[in-house]
């Protein structure tokens, strides 16, 4: 999508801080952590949230989860969260599918 941030990212339109990547997905460094680690996951096809995830391209989801574990391991990471955020209401700035994995800092239940 032409006027989407993040897939100015996957383009290189727009650089990052890169933490991984592969055909399907890209991992990069929030610009503004909200804990000692804090990178995004998303996928390289243009996917607007959690909502417009279907049959056809949930294996994308599954994929980047997978990619999640594996970064955390190779991180040392044990405990983190992985938040994705859907809608206005919800804290969503970005409208391109994305995870945010946070870790590091003492986590507080329910989020605000
Ligand atoms: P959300 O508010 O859940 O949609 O998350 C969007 C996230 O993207 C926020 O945590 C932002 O800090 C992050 N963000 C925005 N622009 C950039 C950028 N250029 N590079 C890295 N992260 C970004
Ligand atoms: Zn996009």
């Amino acid at each position: 999508m032409s006027d989407c941030l993040f897939c100015k990212i996957i383009s290189g339109e727009i650089p990052s801080s890169k933490v991984y990547e592969d055909d399907i997905c890209l991992a990069f460094n929030d610009i503004d952590p909200q804990a000692p680690v804090h990178f995004l996951v998303i996928p390289k096809t243009h996917i607007g949230s959690v909502a417009e995830v279907n049959e056809c391209n949930s294996a994308v989801v599954a994929h980047i989860f997978e990619v999640i574990a594996k970064i955390a391991r190779e991180k040392g990471v044990e405990s983190y969260r992985v938040v994705s955020n859907i809608g206005e209401q919800a804290g969503q700035s970005v409208p391109h599918l994305h995870f945010h994995v946070l870790s590091g800092r003492d986590m507080t239940w329910p989020p605000g």
